[in-house]
């Protein structure tokens, strides 16, 4: 087997790669390198299965060869890189989804579009359903992830429709783990840095607003399952460990045994106020299920952290 991981070099996209290796494929990542990075497949150096293309997909894509699945894993995913890269945000999801699913026709590969939680914007339903479509503001200031992922769904089932191309769509939660950006600003990174550091925990608003935080390995486990999987409508991968923000920071600080305290700053605009996902078709169509606590989680997550802001402190020195 033979697969292109577009994204390859980010958080998600870069574990992916190695779940692919793993199982016996050749992997060809490409990546525009503006959020993901080449430390995250440093290990893979000297992998002759593995190669890459620095490239932004907003720009057609060319691969030689045969490519027998399309992984789309390509975009800047947090809510600060929404306001920094508001049209390369845009771009990812929307043409560089468009020519990433050009690549899947020409192959004749099997296409997986990486969906969010965000197409259900500010959930009015909870837990959330594949069936509901949703709550976004088109114009706030999420608008331009929100929309270019939904845009991105409805182009995966055009081109499954007009030019039967086998597709799948996941549609990913809230996911921590190793490789997350220290500086992204997603509350993950952002707690535990500052619980590190032993600065203030910044909440926004007052804490009452819910995710559900799923480890990477089990969300990969879930990508890879769909992958071999024949069904085609989106299937949502998270977990049922909804929490309050403030529950969230005050687990962090428990498990960094900090004595960091928590503030509260202005809410952020359009926040959705609570997600949690219906996992009854992850569950019965892949027979997937969640296995990494968030305690668990966390602890491997803050041991990648402690070394990430070690080697930083060294480079500032
Ligand atoms: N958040 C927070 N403090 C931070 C960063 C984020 O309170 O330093 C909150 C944010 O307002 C949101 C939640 O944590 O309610 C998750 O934010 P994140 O940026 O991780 O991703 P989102 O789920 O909103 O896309």
């Amino acid at each position: 087997m033979r697969s292109v991981v577009t994204g390859g070099a980010g958080f998600l996209g870069s574990h992916l790669v190695d779940r692919l290796l793993a199982e016996g494929h050749d992997v060809v990542v490409i990546d525009n390198l503006i959020t993901g990075s080449l430390d995250n497949l440093a290990h893979l150096k000297h992998e002759s299965r593995l190669e890459f293309m620095e490239w932004d997909i907003s720009e057609p894509i060319q691969v030689a060869g045969r490519v027998d699945y399309v992984f789309n894993f390509a975009s800047p995913a947090s809510p600060e890189d929404f306001r920094n890269y508001p049209i390369k945000v845009m771009k990812a999801g929307g043409v560089g989804t468009l020519h990433a699913l050009g690549l899947a026709k020409a192959k004749e590969s099997k296409f997986m579009m990486a969906s969010t939680s965000e197409v259900y914007g500010d959930p009015l339903v909870s837990p959330q359903p594949e069936t509901y479509w949703g709550n976004v503001n088109p114009i706030g200031p999420r608008a331009v992830y929100d929309e270019a992922k939904r845009y991105g769904e409805a182009l995966t089932m055009a081109y499954r429709n007009a030019h039967g191309l086998n597709t799948c769509i996941a549609r990913f939660f809230n996911t921590f783990g190793p490789r997350m950006r220290l500086n992204d600003g997603r509350v993950v990174p952002n707690f535990v840095k500052q619980a590190l550091m032993g600065e203030p925990l910044t909440i926004y608003g007052d804490g009452s607003q819910t995710r559900s935080f799923g480890y990477y390995s089990d969300l990969i486990d879930g990508v890879y399952r769909l992958a071999l999987s024949d069904y085609s409508e989106p299937v949502n991968l998270g977990t049922q460990e909804e929490r309050t923000i403030l529950e969230f920071a005050n687990a962090v600080v428990k498990a960094t045994n900090s004595r960091s305290e928590i503030i509260h700053l202005p809410a952020v605009v359009d926040d959705p106020k609570q997600r949690r996902p219906d996992t009854t078709r992850a569950r019965t169509i892949l027979g997937w299920e969640p296995k990494i606590s968030l305690e668990e989680g966390l602890q491997e997550t803050i041991a990648y952290f402690r070394v990430k802001l070690s080697k930083q402190s060294e480079t500032d020195a």
